[in-house]
C-alpha cells in the first residue's frame, strides 16, 4: 500500500447488536439493546445493523425487533438497517417502517453455497432469489434502500470452495433486481488475504457503481489480514462487531467477527480516517462481557489502544 491511502476515508458498518446478540442463549432486554444502540450511535459509526426479522423461534434474541427500532434515538449521521432473509420478515419490516420505526435500509441475504443456503434458510439459491425479487419491490415502494448479502462467499463449511463465478453472479443477480449495495460475507471465516484481494479486484472491476462491504469472521485469525487485502483492491466499507460478538446458529464454528474497535485502532494506526472516536467505542465495548455474561474476543478493549503506553517495570522478559 502506498502513502496515497493516508487519510483515506473507511467506513465501518456496526453489526454486533445483530450478528453478535443473535447467538446469545440468554434474552438480551430491549431496554438493554436499546441502550447500547444508543450509545453506539454517539461513537462516530456510519451504519449500525440493528436487529433481523427472522422466526423469533429460531432466532429468540431478535423477537422484539419493533420494539428495538420504535426506542433507540436517532442520530441523522447514523444509517439504521435490519436483515431479513424471507418475505415474511419483509412485510414485518414494512409494516415496522410505516408503523414510524424507520428503517433506512434492509439487508437480505442467501448463500453462494446451494448446502448452505438449505440449512441455513431452508430454500435453494433460486428459491431465496424468487424471494428477492418479490422482496425488493416492498422494500422500495416502503422507500427502504436495500443492500443484498452473499453468505460463504469465500467458502463453506460443508461443500468446501465456492466458486469465484458464483459468487459474483450471485452479486450481479442482486444489482439487476435493484439492490443498492452488494456484502460479501466470510460467514464461517475461511477466507484469506490473497483470496479477498483476487475476489474483490474482479468485483470492483465488474461492478464499479456499486456500494460493496466486506463482512468478516475471525474465525482462524485472518480477518484483520483480509480487511487490508480488502482496501489494497479498493473496498471501502466493512462490517464489523463490538468486542468481536457474532456467529451464525447454522453454520458450525461460525465465531467471531472481526472486533469493531480491534478494526479501528489498526485502521487509524495506518492512517485512514474511519470518523470513529476509538475512546467512545472502547467504552462501548467494556460492557459487552458485562451484557452477554461471558467474555469476548475483542483485544484492544484488553491490551488498550497501541499508543497507550505503560510505565517501565523492574524486569522484562518479551521476545
Ligand atoms: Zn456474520
Amino acid at each position: 500500500m502506498s502513502q496515497s491511502i493516508v487519510g483515506q476515508r473507511i467506513y465501518i458498518n456496526e453489526v454486533g447488536v445483530r450478528d453478535g446478540f443473535q447467538i446469545e442463549k440468554t434474552f438480551i432486554p430491549t431496554e438493554t439493546k436499546v441502550a447500547f444502540i444508543d450509545q453506539l450511535s454517539r461513537t462516530g459509526l456510519v451504519k449500525i445493523e440493528v436487529t433481523s426479522f427472522v422466526h423469533p423461534t429460531f432466532v429468540p434474541n431478535m423477537a422484539d425487533a419493533e420494539a428495538v427500532l420504535a426506542n433507540i434515538e436517532r442520530n441523522a449521521d447514523v444509517i439504521y438497517t435490519a436483515l431479513t432473509p424471507n418475505i415474511r420478515g419483509m412485510q414485518r419490516a414494512v409494516t415496522c417502517h410505516q408503523s414510524g420505526a424507520k428503517i433506512d435500509e434492509m439487508n437480505l441475504f442467501m448463500s453462494a453455497s446451494e448446502t448452505h443456503n438449505m440449512a441455513n434458510v431452508k430454500r435453494t439459491t433460486a428459491q431465496s432469489l424468487e424471494d428477492f425479487a418479490v422482496m425488493v419491490p416492498m422494500a422500495k415502494a416502503a422507500g427502504i434502500k436495500l443492500n443484498g448479502c452473499v453468505s460463504t462467499s469465500f467458502g463453506c463449511p460443508f461443500e468446501g470452495a465456492v466458486p469465484e463465478a458464483r459468487v459474483l453472479d450471485f452479486a450481479a443477480r442482486y444489482i439487476e433486481l435493484g439492490f443498492d449495495g452488494v456484502t460479501f460475507a466470510d460467514t464461517t471465516g475461511m477466507a484469506n488475504p490473497r483470496q479477498v484481494e483476487r475476489m474483490m479486484r474482479a468485483a470492483m472491476q465488474r461492478f464499479p457503481q456499486t456500494e460493496v462491504t466486506l463482512h468478516f469472521h475471525n474465525t482462524r485469525g485472518m480477518g484483520l489480514a483480509n480487511v487490508v487485502a480488502g482496501i489494497t483492491a479498493g473496498v471501502t466499507h466493512y462490517d464489523a462487531s463490538i468486542a468481536g460478538l457474532g456467529g451464525c446458529p447454522f453454520a458450525p464454528g461460525a465465531t467471531g467477527n472481526i472486533s469493531t474497535e480491534d478494526l479501528v485502532n489498526m485502521l487509524q494506526d495506518m492512517g485512514f480516517d474511519t470518523g470513529i472516536d476509538l475512546d467512545k467505542l472502547l467504552a462501548a465495548a467494556i460492557k459487552i462481557p458485562l451484557i452477554v455474561g461471558h467474555e469476548v474476543p475483542g483485544q484492544v478493549m484488553k491490551a488498550g489502544k497501541t499508543m497507550h503506553l505503560h510505565s517501565v517495570p523492574e524486569k522484562l522478559y518479551t521476545a
